[in-house]
């Protein structure tokens, strides 16, 4: 009987081209089982200090989760984490799809890549075995030609490919992965890391089956059946088998927390015609989903209209959405479908892109940069073709775009001039398209969170502000007791706060996407508890998975304290404490000195020092990491 886990991982050095597998005990699994925690363990215990991110000692790393591969909806994900090309924090990036659950079943739970290649080279894991490739023919071509010429050259129509584009080969600091040309590890730069490294992809085929690693087979199978009827009983997760992500633009404008015009304003004008309907008119051609998952809420599109889009690549998300139209102040439907397939195309991060672009803009507009300095461009707010003309110029670094390449805040100390203030980033990483002024717990997430600004750091205010709904009821077996009103900052909302970090965490370790578990979706806490034991055979409850989460966070936070970083990181855009200028909050502004105070809170109910975020030595032994201890010394306290 197993516990979840094929107790391997894959380790190879491309310098001197040596391949080695390595086993992990039962013991060390409970503790790091999987995904993020997996990841910051071995980046914490196998990296330099200040080593160069793109340099051939940081390492990249692959991990499934416990879960990831197990026969039911959400089960999909796996990480990507490195030291960030972007940030110099420790980076990490989630995707589902097909190629986490890949790898589990072709006998792997991690891949360790270390080192650089002498030229372009792919890996290719065949159910346990590893070749490394020589890949000069594939460098420079998009993804579907390598994904074609991949599968044929190996002679397997169902291999997973992920690859970086040419933006990871041109190491733009926001570059990505995908596979399938459709499902993205999009943030914090791993594809430029992957880049530095010459590896162009990793071919995975497995022909293993998770029930087989599981210690309760049946029960799993059985799980897996009931979750797929539910997906249609839960508002939210049948809201996103219906709109998919696209379909929270209308609601998310008409609360005022659209980023419009790089986050002046809370709402657009020409929303209507970026909203659900106008998607599912003119764009929407098809449903698709990940591994196993009854949610189904990737969309397939292609229009044909004032800018043509094929259907090789996925449709829009959300972020993608308001990034290209309302924050760049675009309202052509085709045309942020199209910055999307260039994205999609060039493999870079959707959220770092158009924010970059949205930056620039400003930029622009405020005399800081003119057009002699922009390749001739009028790179004004709502000019569609020199927001695709930049995203070109991005990926092949030309002109302006080299510099964007380096992301806002980088730019923003070229440029000068006080540029700054427009560049609406955290540790160096471009806010996600969720106006915090509208919901603040996404505030407090944007500015803690190890990898810089993300929204997937913990669950969202509007989730638990209303004690009768069933997102509210889902989150009770969690702790929580209290509804609380989306803009409060306060104690209160600290705590909820953290174990709403601590839960998102736990997903992110253990393979699950952020739309399976309650409070946000159908899963509910004491099915994802017996799933746990299904697979494990470990007698757990629901403390210890939320502590298993919160281990996670704070390797990732123990990384960056050895970097160098401070509590003064956490800080948001000093935009965000000045009033929104429209919309349904204009006015509305978060109070600098609540935030404080409220992150004073939090990194004390974390049990973190709050003037350093150190963590105590206490709680590194509650957690039993007190070896991270050690890794702590010369950071000042
Ligand atoms: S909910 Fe959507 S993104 Fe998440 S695993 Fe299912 S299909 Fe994929």
């Amino acid at each position: 009987m197993g516990y979840g886990s094929t107790g391997k991982l894959l380790n190879i050095d491309l310098t001197n081209s040596s391949i080695h597998i390595e086993e992990i005990g039962e013991e060390h699994y409970r503790l790091y089982p999987g995904g993020k925690a997996l990841a910051a363990y071995f980046l914490l215990k196998n990296t330099p200090p200040n080593v160069d991110p793109l340099g051939p000692d940081n390492l990249l790393v692959f991990t499934t989760g416990l879960l990831t591969g197990a026969p039911f909806s959400t089960a999909t994900r796996f990480t990507v984490a490195a030291r960030s090309p972007l940030s110099g924090s420790y980076g990490e990036s989630e995707a589902g799809g097909f190629w986490g659950p890949e790898l589990k079943m072709a006998g792997f739970e991690a891949i360790i890549v270390k080192g650089k290649a002498k030229s372009p080279v792919y890996l290719w894991v065949n159910n346990g075995e590893t070749e490394i490739r020589d890949a000069g023919h594939l460098w420079g071509r998009d993804p579907d030609q390598v994904q074609e010429i991949v599968r044929q050259e190996l002679g397997d129509k169902l291999i997973r490919v992920l690859q970086i584009g040419l933006g990871g080969e041109n190491k733009v600091r926001y570059a990505g992965l995908s596979h399938e040309m459709r499902h993205h590890n999009g943030r914090c730069g791993m594809g430029a890391v992957m880049g530095s490294k010459n590896l162009k992809a990793i071919a995975v085929r497995g022909k293993g089956r998770y029930l087989d690693l599981a210690n309760d087979p049946q029960q799993l199978a059985e799980l897996g059946k009931t979750l797929a009827k539910k997906v249609k009983e839960h508002p939210l997760s049948w809201d996103l088998q219906v709109k998919g992500t696209p379909g929270l633009t209308e609601g998310i404008n008409a609360a005022g927390m659209l980023p419009t015009f790089n986050f002046r304003e809370g709402s657009f004008d020409d929303a209507n015609r970026l909203s659900w309907g106008a998607y599912e008119k003119d764009l929407l051609k098809g449903r698709g989903s990940c591994y196993a998952c009854a949610v189904r809420c990737k969309r397939e599109v292609s229009i044909s209209a004032s800018y043509d889009v094929g259907d090789k690549y996925g449709g829009p998300e959300y972020e993608a959405v308001a990034g290209f139209s309302s924050n760049c102040g675009v309202n052509d439907l085709s045309a942020m479908a199209r910055a999307n397939e260039l994205c999609n195309r060039y493999v870079l991060d959707t959220i770092s892109t158009s924010s970059s672009i949205a930056f620039a803009m400003e930029c622009f507009e405020h005399g800081l940069i003119a057009p002699k300095d922009v390749d001739g461009l009028e790179l004004r707010f709502g000019n569609a073709d020199a927001m695709l003309k930049m995203i070109e110029m991005i990926a092949y670094r030309r002109g302006f775009g080299n510099l964007l390449a380096e992301g806002a805040r980088r730019a923003s100390k070229v440029i000068g001039k006080d540029s700054d203030q427009f560049a609406m980033q955290v540790k160096g990483q471009e806010l996600p398209m969720h106006d915090p002024r509208g919901k603040v717990g996404v505030g407090l997430g944007y500015a803690v969170s190890e990898t810089g600004a993300d929204h997937l750091v913990a669950y969202h205010d509007t989730i638990l502000s209303n004690p009768d709904s069933i997102y509210f009821k889902g989150a009770i077996p969690l702790g929580i007791t209290e509804a609380l009103p989306n803009r409060e900052l306060s104690k209160k909302k600290a705590v909820t706060y953290a174990l709403m970090e601590n839960w998102s965490s736990f997903g992110k370790v253990v393979g699950l996407c952020y739309f399976g578990p309650a409070p946000r979706s159908f899963i509910q806490v004491d099915q994802i508890l017996l799933a746990m034991r299904a697979a494990t055979g470990w007698d757990m409850n629901i403390q210890d998975l939320l502590r298993i989460g919160e281990r996670a966070i704070v390797l990732a936070r123990v990384f960056n304290l050895r970097e160098g970083f401070t509590r003064q990181d956490d800080m948001l855009p000093n935009r965000l404490f000045a009033p929104l200028q429209k919309g349904a909050l204009t006015g509305v502004n978060i109070s600098k000195t609540d935030f404080e105070q409220t992150l004073t809170d939090l990194y004390t109910i974390k049990g973190w020092d709050p003037a350093t975020t150190v963590p105590t030595h206490d709680r590194l032994l509650t957690l039993d990491i007190e070896w991270a201890a050690d890794l702590l010394k010369t950071v000042q306290t």
